[in-house]
């Protein structure tokens, strides 16, 4: 008979393959290469100073760059990339998560913290403290998506208030930008035991209320942190490393993944990529690189 594995090595393997897809490395193979460089953009050095000792950098080799931006059908649910070489991200197999999530006519945010109301609609219900719907500028040009709250957030019912939340408004500083001004949510509402990744039950319960706040701010750019958002809206199984820092579309939508916080804060020199797809998403908005440091 087969043995049981204990529940404490479960979750180390379970939080150890997290880890490798936020990398972007599938169980068996490597599609891309990792090369060492050393960067002299300027704006790194405002998040690379706060969290990075060494200027030894990595970064992955880029895709090839857009050639345009393709025109989706007014009712598309799927993603088009705006890249030549995906040319379609696929679609995990199953039920579409946005076949349940068609546009609400007339929505509003208080509309949808309603319709949430004090949810026992998934097994996450029982063990949270506060439900996290999310904070921030509802009419928002950029909204940040993570994965679901922590133990701070579950505490305080905030999204992103813990360490890497420290983190994340340091980047929106370092953007030129305040937290008051752009709109943070997450894919799940309510804290999953042991900060374990949300399961598919739980994300296709949660997520139209996600798909419904996007809709009601309509922002510019949604940016998607970690692998866990960006699957959520992409409907894509692939690692985030094979499209981190491209131009894709939700609903019609601009969408860039990047690494989540939590991510960077194991791996500080992922936070130059990241600094290099926030400066993309700066260009979007029309705001300025802003010279300087943070704050130590
Ligand atoms: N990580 C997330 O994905 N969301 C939070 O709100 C906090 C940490």
């Amino acid at each position: 008979m087969a043995e049981r594995i204990p529940e404490t090595l479960q979750k180390k393997l379970s939080d150890r393959l997290s880890f490798y897809d936020d990398l972007g490395i599938q169980l068996f193979y490597r599609d891309r290469s990792v090369v060492a460089t050393r960067s002299s953009d300027h704006g790194l050095e405002i998040l690379a100073s706060a969290y990075i000792s060494t200027p030894e950098l990595h970064k992955e080799g880029t895709l090839p760059k857009p050639a345009g931006r393709p025109v989706l059908p007014k009712a598309a649910l799927a993603v088009t990339p705006v890249g030549s070489k995906i040319t379609s991200l696929p679609v995990v197999a199953g039920p579409s998560l946005f076949e349940a999530a068609d546009k609400i006519a007339d929505d509003t945010m208080p509309k949808v913290r309603e319709d949430l109301g004090e949810c026992t609609r998934c097994k996450l219900h029982s063990t949270r403290h506060k439900i996290v719907f999310g904070d921030g500028n509802p009419k928002a040009e950029l909204v940040f998506v993570g994965e679901g709250p922590g133990a701070d957030e579950d505490a305080q019912g905030l999204p992103f208030v813990g360490r890497a939340g420290k983190l994340l408004t340091q980047m929106i500083e370092a953007m030129g930008l305040q937290r008051k001004d752009v709109y943070i949510c997450n894919v799940v509402k309510c804290r999953p035991p042991e900060n374990r990744q949300p399961e598919e039950d739980e994300v296709r319960t949660c997520s139209p209320f996600l798909f419904r706040q996007i809709d009601v701010i309509a922002p510019k750019v949604i940016v998607c942190l970690g692998a866990v958002a960006a699957k959520t809206l992409l409907q894509t199984n692939r690692g985030i490393s094979q499209f981190r820092g491209e131009w894709l579309e939700f609903r019609g939508r601009k969408l860039l993944a990047t690494y989540h916080p939590a991510y960077l804060l194991r791996n500080p020199p992922a936070k130059s990529e990241v600094w290099k797809d926030l400066q993309k998403v700066m260009a979007v908005l029309g705001l300025e690189v802003k010279k300087g440091k943070l704050a130590p």
